[in-house]
């Protein structure tokens, strides 16, 4: 069985998106008559919804009731919440010890109470609408930053193909799928896990940055010469997955890394 990373007609589909307001106004028009036939339904209780945009994807009354806040001020290096006066430029408390290959991250939600619960949903296949949801959610709140980086590809964070069978879904590519509509700039698998190691969230901090060790290589290595990355995941605890990635990028040719996850973890939650 040949490794599904190497052979993904998806992300070659998106390669070359049109930049035009036919493209957007077709595709409108297209979720419009589709919404129709197939009403809008919240992604996370799945009840039928009637939004002012039928285009619009969102939660229900009673889940954005539920859903959790946007993180308000963030480490511009790490991601993570701090206060409102400490100055990040250098880090913050959760990342001044660490070294990263990559430049910044920025996170949508921390990853405790509610959040992790939506982002353990958004590992399940049937919860793509979410992952989808909550990325378009990270875009409404991140627009200025993500467009200020000039990233000309994005890249998601890989999964092993056999994990990537069993799940049936890999919650990066649904991430990388959404930010690439919104961006206008294709996404493509780059990267390859090159075993099947154990799942990060079940290690502990020192063993996760051994794990993480040449677990991943690059894919294509002429495909990122020179770019510009985005390199997206769902979840970003100790960085250890996203440096490694970042390296191998590098390594590759690229010209920079910035992160882009759905939940910041800083293990204290
Ligand atoms: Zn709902
Ligand atoms: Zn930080």
């Amino acid at each position: 069985m040949t490794d599904r990373v190497d052979a993904n007609p998806t992300s070659e589909f998106v390669k070359d998106i049109p930049d035009s307001k036919f493209w957007d106004l077709s595709t409108r028009g297209w979720e419009q008559i589709l919404n129709l036939v197939f009403p809008p339904a919240c992604p996370l209780c799945h009840q039928f919804i009637k939004t002012e945009d039928s285009t619009e994807q969102s939660f229900c009354e009673q889940c954005r009731e539920q859903a959790p806040e946007s993180i308000q001020h963030p480490c511009q290096r790490c991601g993570a919440e701090v206060g409102a006066y400490v100055k990040t430029e250098s880090g913050c408390a959760h990342c001044s010890k660490d070294r990263f290959a990559f430049e910044q991250v920025t996170s949508l939600m921390m990853y405790q109470g509610e959040a992790r619960r939506l982002c353990k949903l958004c590992k399940e296949w049937n919860y793509q609408s979410l992952c989808h949801t909550l990325t378009r959610q990270l875009w409404q709140s991140r627009e200025e930053l993500i467009r200020s980086w000039n990233c000309d590809l994005i890249v998601p964070v890989p999964m092993h193909w056999g994990k990537r069978l069993f799940r049936n879904c890999h919650p990066a590519e649904t991430i990388a799928n959404t930010l690439s509509t919104q961006l206008k700039i294709p996404w493509r698998y780059c990267l390859r896990q090159t075993r099947s190691g154990t799942t990060q969230s079940q290690l502990s901090r020192t063993a996760r940055i051994q794990n993480a060790r040449e677990l991943y290589a690059p894919l294509r290595r002429a495909s990122v010469k020179g770019k510009s990355v985005l390199l997206v995941d769902d979840i970003l605890t100790t960085g250890s997955t996203a440096n490694v990635c970042a390296k191998a990028l590098l390594n590759a040719g690229c010209s920079q890394v910035r992160v882009a996850v759905l939940a910041r973890a800083t293990g204290q939650t």
